[in-house]
């Protein structure tokens, strides 16, 4: 029987955004974000709340990208090796969007 090929999905390894539910000391943990509104690479799960979400054991990874313009963007899944996360003109962004 042929292996099945496993998907390391794009570790996140820093995001700065301290005021999201899944951030906890510059971590992200949430299991697997989604970037992208289409026209911004911003982090869609981002969600400004006091609470604590996410697994605090697991360091967040990229799940889904719609940055198809960006050069690490693949059939909408991002294949950069990390990604860091912070804020461009007031939005949360992904900072690895690079455009093709
Ligand atoms: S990468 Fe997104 S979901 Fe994760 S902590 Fe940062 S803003 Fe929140
Ligand atoms: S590096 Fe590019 S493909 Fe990967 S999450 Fe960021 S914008 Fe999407």
């Amino acid at each position: 029987m042929a292996a099945t090929p496993v998907i390391q999905l794009p570790v996140i390894s820093e995001c700065v955004a301290e005021s999201c539910a899944y951030n906890h000391d510059h971590t992200c943990h949430a299991v697997a974000i989604t970037v992208g509104d289409v026209s911004d690479p911003v982090c869609d799960t981002f969600m400004d709340a006091d609470m604590e979400g996410g697994e605090r054991s697991v360091t967040g990874r990229v799940g889904a990208c719609k940055m198809a313009d960006c050069r690490h963007n693949t059939g909408l899944e991002c294949h950069a090796p990390s990604i860091t996360v912070g804020y461009e003109r007031e939005q949360v962004d992904c900072l690895t969007y690079a455009r093709a």
